[in-house]
């Protein structure tokens, strides 16, 4: 795998590809509704990916079976769409999603609120969220890994919650996974340089709970062992000598 520096030709591909990420990815999160099973939301997903002539990133990746994943409630990463998995009035939803555009990849996610949630819930999806910007704030050349986990770990800690240790964020290009590891702890100077034409995934995975996980029968989805919530979002991000450029946009509409 290794580092890639990114050509200023591969970065405005990514732009792209990750602008039109972004609107499907929004797309479908309004498509959130009670009643509404996940496989018809990876449907949906899909019709939009072959509109925009874009080509799913996760589908057949490593074997995964759909084009999104549908993470819901206790559910952590990786959910398999299906039919028999209809959203409910007051549940969480994860959606995870990758393209690909001319050989380059795309990968951004985001949480939602199935209909009304509790206030409780609500605050702890604005706080994974808040946790990704901390990150980012961090994602600056000349810092490490290790300081954008530092702030994510520390943000969400003072409310009890805890990173997921067994998947982090990644640097991304022509491969959906390359070097570095962009995990969700750390401390500042510990990991790996980040430098100008990086390209990497922040994606704060966080459990209401605590960090225990447990891997389904179906070999993807992982749920949390205490039962509690987990929250994921993820952008998808390009060190520059002027700071972090935030690629994918589902936050600017
Ligand atoms: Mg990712």
């Amino acid at each position: 795998m290794g580092i890639s520096l990114k050509s200023p030709q591969e970065i405005e591909i990514m732009r792209r590809a990750c602008a039109i990420q972004s609107e499907i990815l929004n797309q479908v999160c309004a498509k959130v509704r009670p009643g509404i099973s996940t496989l018809e939301l990876d449907q949906f997903a899909e019709k939009l990916c072959t509109d925009r002539k874009v080509t799913p990133g996760f589908k057949g990746y490593q074997g995964f079976p759909a084009t999104i994943c549908t993470s819901v409630n206790n559910e952590v990463v990786h959910g398999i769409p299906s039919t028999e998995k209809v959203l409910r009035d007051g549940d969480i939803i994860a959606i995870d999603f990758g393209i690909i555009l001319e050989g380059l990849y795309a990968d951004a996610c985001r949480t939602v609120a199935v209909g009304d949630v509790s206030g409780e819930i609500e605050k702890f999806l604005e706080r994974v969220r808040e946790s990704l910007y901390r990150g980012i704030d961090q994602a600056i050349a000349g810092n490490t890994t290790g300081h954008i986990g530092h702030a994510v770990e520390s943000y969400v800690r003072q409310f009890g919650y805890s990173p997921v240790r067994e998947t982090v964020g990644h640097g991304i290009g022509r491969r959906l996974h390359e070097d570095p590891e962009v995990p969700n702890w750390g401390k500042p100077g510990n990991g790996t340089k980040l430098q100008a034409g990086m390209t990497i995934c922040i994606e704060p995975i966080i459990n209401m709970g605590g960090e225990q996980i447990i891997t389904e029968p179906d070999g993807w989805t992982t749920h949390t062992s205490d039962g509690k919530l987990s929250g994921h979002f993820e952008h998808q991000i390009l060190i520059t000598d002027n700071g972090p450029e935030i690629l994918t946009t589902w936050d600017r509409f």
